[in-house]
């Protein structure tokens, strides 16, 4: 057996070792087998089957989600054209021709035929029309779906603790699944390094590589791996002298981190007397058992979202009001930050895909507090659930990607309209829960007077923050190599986003993947930051750096850093501020 190494992004810590498991891909992994001419009409019959069965699964999405009508006409519209494309002789008709002048198997016929109608609509001058191949893919891939035996779902039961998953990519809902899954870590071939995929990874306390490239075709099933979250490598049937040193390794980062678990009562406070809040990012409510045992304030980011993703339609108040408040109760008394949903973008199911991701440009499309917006209905229903759970704990509303304060205005307005219905109906809820605003956007930074005088806090999201002013998708590992954090116009950003709301006194925090990387720690306490909320296995690594920090001694540093536009020069600084 060869050894070989593959070097991808690291994006969650510490050492693995253990067996792959391939996970699969529709599209990407379609057998090519020819069958007797015997066969054809078989063949033919079962594309026919797979064709009928998806037209009854979009009719009864269609009647489902228009008699609930929990979503608007859009939605409706998508899946009519998701119905024309499944109808058109283009797609039902000329695999079968395939089938029968090739002989070949029926998911081959119609990825074929994908290939020919992406070429022809990639040649289509209009971008609007350009992008309806996404909806030809899909749609392909629901039939494929129905042709395999959904093999494009995730494995239902992961083998044993130290299997290794393996995949060409995966969504934030596919890796939100395997949290009631154990395995020892995780590849993928694309991925950047704050993709929501990779954060959700990061969330499950496994080593994890992403952005390996041809992983998934370069590993057989059952092959030996060790995995390097930190070292950003991922070492193939490793020789035994190899495996020996990585055990070795791994027992020493288990001990290190058992260690840092002692300062889990210990307040965080520089060495020249600063308190720092250090809180936890969670997408779940059963991640809170983590956030208690990390020794966190409370919780500074509950990314609302995943409760919409990976389930039938779209979450109740009743059942939204139950997660809200067992995160709440489970605090006792500890601050629990609720982001209202940021939907859209990566993060989206079918059932929104007719909203969000058709888009021409999903990241600058409806997302977040537009789609929220846009949908006052399903807001609504969220901010009355938010508000009914705010009697059991201490809950803040917390809006994602802000660029303006109409949004802001908007957003106060619908929020006063879901307390004057409880107040009707006569439900408890905090009368003044303070609502506050994500600082993701460079225009929010730059007119952040407006932000200050209107919430009662904030919140920077340095993932979309860095991605929306370096214009580098945060997902596309083609770009990877410039999604910089330490770019100076980050710095620069942050900066006046914590002066400028020190100076207004009203309380800002960092909630990025930033707020948990060591690195940064001394960068963000020099920039008169107070605030962090991080992934809770980080708490403790970015607490003891805060413990050994001296805030008047980096100021110097700071200044220097802040005026520099070389990133040389930056890199060095940086390297003094954490000696
Ligand atoms: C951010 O953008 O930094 C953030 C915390 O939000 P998310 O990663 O969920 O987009
Ligand atoms: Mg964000």
């Amino acid at each position: 057996m060869i050894t070989f190494a593959l070097h991808g992004i690291g994006v969650s810590g510490g050492i693995a070792i253990g067996r792959a498991q391939l996970i699969s891909h529709a599209t990407l992994e379609v057998a090519h087998y020819t069958v007797p001419s015997s066969r054809v009409d078989q063949e033919i019959a079962r594309l026919d089957f797979a064709v009928d069965e998806v037209q009854k699964e979009l009719t009864t999405l269609h009647g489902t989600m228009m008699r609930e009508g929990e979503l608007p006409g859009e939605f409706g519209a998508f899946l009519d054209v998701h119905w024309m494309i499944l109808n058109d002789p283009t797609l039902a008709e000329a695999p079968k021709r395939i089938i029968a002048e090739q002989r070949c198997n029926a998911e081959w016929a119609l990825v074929q035929q994908m290939n020919v109608l992406i070429d022809q609509f990639d040649q289509i001058e209009d971008a609007y029309l350009r992008e309806r191949k996404n909806d030809v893919v899909q749609v392909v891939e629901r039939v494929l779906k129905r042709l395999m035996g959904k093999p494009g779902s995730l494995p239902t039961s992961v083998a044993e603790e130290r299997t290794i998953l393996v995949a060409h990519d995966l969504s934030p809902a596919d890796v939100i699944q395997f949290k009631t899954h154990h395995f020892a870590a995780f590849l993928t071939d694309l991925g950047g390094v704050t993709s929501h995929t990779a954060i959700v990874a990061r969330s499950l306390s496994v080593p994890a590589v992403v952005a390996t490239h041809n992983a998934r075709q370069m590993i057989r099933d059952g092959e030996m791996l060790i995995v390097d979250g930190s070292s950003h490598v991922v070492i193939v049937n490793p020789d035994r002298a190899v495996l020996a040193e990585y055990r070795l390794k791994q027992s020493e980062f288990e001990l290190a981190r058992q260690k840092l678990k002692r300062l889990r009562g210990k307040p965080a406070e520089t060495l020249d007397g600063h308190r720092v809040v250090l809180n936890a990012n969670i997408e779940l409510p059963g991640d809170l058992a983590q956030v208690l045992d990390s020794g966190a304030n409370g919780v500074g980011l509950f990314r609302s979202e995943f409760l919409f993703l990976n389930r039938e339609g779209l979450p109740s108040e009743d059942e939204q009001f139950e997660a809200y408040r067992a995160v709440a109760a489970g605090l006792a008394g500890k601050p629990v930050t609720i982001r209202t949903f940021d939907l859209g973008a990566d993060k989206t199911k079918e059932d929104l895909e007719g909203l969000a991701r058709v888009a021409p440009n999903p990241a600058l499309g409806l997302r977040a507090v537009r789609f929220c917006l846009a949908e006052p209905r399903l807001f609504l229903t969220q901010l009355r659930a938010i508000l009914r759970a705010s009697h059991y704990g201490k809950i803040r509303i917390l809006i994602p990607m802000l660029a303006s304060v109409s949004e802001i205005d908007q957003t106060m307005t619908l929020i006063e309209q879901a307390k004057e219905s409880l107040r009707e109906q006569g439900e408890p809820f905090d009368e003044k829960v303070p609502v506050g605003g994500m600082i993701e956007i460079p225009a929010a930074v730059l007119a952040m007077g407006g932000f200050c005088d209107r919430l009662d806090f904030l919140s920077i999201g340095t993932n979309d923050l860095i991605q929306y002013t370096l214009a580098v998708d945060r997902s596309d590992e083609s770009v990877s190599h410039l999604y910089d954090p330490m770019h100076p116009a980050i710095i620069r950003l942050l900066a006046l986003a914590i002066g400028g709301a020190n100076k207004a006194k009203v309380p800002i925090a960092v909630c990025g993947e930033m707020a948990g990387e060591v690195a940064m720690t001394r960068l963000l306490l020099g920039l008169g930051l107070r605030d962090y909320s991080m992934h809770p296995a980080h708490v403790p690594t970015v607490k003891q750096r805060v413990l050994s920090s001296d805030v008047s001694t980096i100021k110097p540093l700071i200044d220097r850093i802040r005026r520099t536009d070389s990133p040389a020069k930056l890199a060095e600084l940086l390297d003094k501020l954490n000696a």
